[in-house]
């Protein structure tokens, strides 16, 4: 047999290759994989908060607001290791209606005060936002400045459940944001709802941003929301607008006049500012520690945030038993009965309410 001839070598030849390795590093995968399917144990979680790290504070504000039994296990027990490295932050809120300049304003404000030395956390309530879609924080392009900053940290609302359960979910971020060394806590609300009342359990100082209507000043906001400020600010006091923000101050400040006196011995200011001119954002600062100064040193500073969390023991108390009591299927057909006759005029609701709590007590016997 002949000897095939000898391919002669060359460059231009396919060469038998070795395989090639996948365009994504199987290890790279692999690892991320696993740190997307486990979820850190509480010492992971409270390690890297105390170390400010902002990814897994992120991952345990998610766990906090989550509804899953085992998630609300481990964020209770996250809670607890957190709550002895909290407490050292001033709580504000912010709350105003769309277009009143909250995300500038936060965005300005927010700068200057990391400029100051300052940690910012910026943090949402929303529970509308399913409904409007994301009326709030939803839209990403909202404090791009603020958000590179490495000390700040934004976190867009909790998008679902109950106002009470966002309302949980957010005071328990501050919690996890003031043991990652946040010393500044911005909670920021649309003020056209029940939301308000909600942060006003949660913050030091609530500041109600406003702008100057055409002649209609107290109507876009509800007197109740005007209660609870201890500072208005009338924004977009810039150009033509100066001599009608002036104008709106002016009312605000008689109308704030009428109300009670607050219990702390606060007068309630009220200021002008323009957030995208960063003019007057100083004084509004200035304000905020003075409020800080005397309420520190009358004791109401300390007392309000007792009060604050005694409220929410009763009101989750409240909750659950409300919730225990109106689950029993023969409460509910009781109910049913009941109110058909509480209509007609046959029973006093008083009387029904008795018989019911007795049912129920009858049921928990068992
Ligand atoms: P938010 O919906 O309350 O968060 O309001 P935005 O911060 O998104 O502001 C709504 C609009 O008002 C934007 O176009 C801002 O540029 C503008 N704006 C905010 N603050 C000021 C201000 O101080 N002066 C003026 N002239 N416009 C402002």
């Amino acid at each position: 047999m002949k000897n095939k001839p000898k391919k002669p070598e060359s460059a231009l030849n396919v060469q038998k290759g070795i395989d090639q390795p996948s365009k994504v590093n199987p290890a790279l995968t692999g690892g991320m994989e696993k740190f997307r399917k486990k979820k850190p144990a509480v010492g992971e979680y409270v390690e890297g908060i105390l170390k400010g790290d902002r990814i897994m504070l992120s991952r345990a504000i998610t766990l906090i607001e989550s509804a899953r039994p085992d998630d609300r296990e481990t964020a209770r027990q996250l809670i607890n290791e957190c709550l002895p490295h909290s407490g050292k932050s001033i709580r504000l809120g912010i709350t105003g209606i769309p277009g009143s300049g909250k995300s500038t304003f936060i965005e300005v404000f927010g700068i200057s005060l990391i400029e100051k030395g300052h940690h910012v956390a910026v943090l949402a309530i929303d529970p509308s936002s399913q409904r409007s879609k994301g009326s709030i924080l939803g839209d990403k392009t909202r404090m791009e400045n603020l958000s590179t900053r490495t000390n700040a940290f934004i976190r867009p609302s909790a998008t679902s459940g109950t106002l009470g359960g966002v309302a949980r979910a957010t005071r328990e971020a501050v919690i996890l944001c003031e043991a990652a060394g946040y010393d500044m806590i911005i909670i920021e609300t649309v003020g056209v709802g029940q939301s308000e009342t909600a942060v006003s359990q949660i913050v030091d100082f609530f500041l109600l941003l406003m702008i100057a209507g055409a002649g209609d000043e107290l109507q876009g906001i509800k007197r109740g929301i005007m209660e609870m400020a201890d500072l208005l600010v009338i924004n977009k006091a810039d150009g033509d607008n100066i001599k009608k923000a002036e104008l709106a101050k002016k009312e605000y400040e008689n109308a704030l006049h009428l109300f009670p006196a607050l219990p702390n011995g606060w007068i309630p200011k009220v200021l002008t500012a323009s957030a995208l001119y960063n003019h007057g954002l100083d004084g509004i600062w200035q304000i905020i520690l003075q409020y800080v100064a005397l309420t520190k040193q009358n004791g109401y500073f300390e007392k309000n945030r007792h009060n604050q969390a005694l409220k929410i023991l009763h009101d989750s108390i409240l909750l659950s038993l409300s919730n225990s009591f109106y689950k029993k299927p023969e409460i509910k057909e009781m109910i049913n009965q009941t109110e058909k006759q509480i209509v007609d005029g046959k029973l006093s609701p008083y009387e029904a309410a008795q018989e019911l709590m007795k049912k129920y007590f009858s049921i928990i016997k068992g």
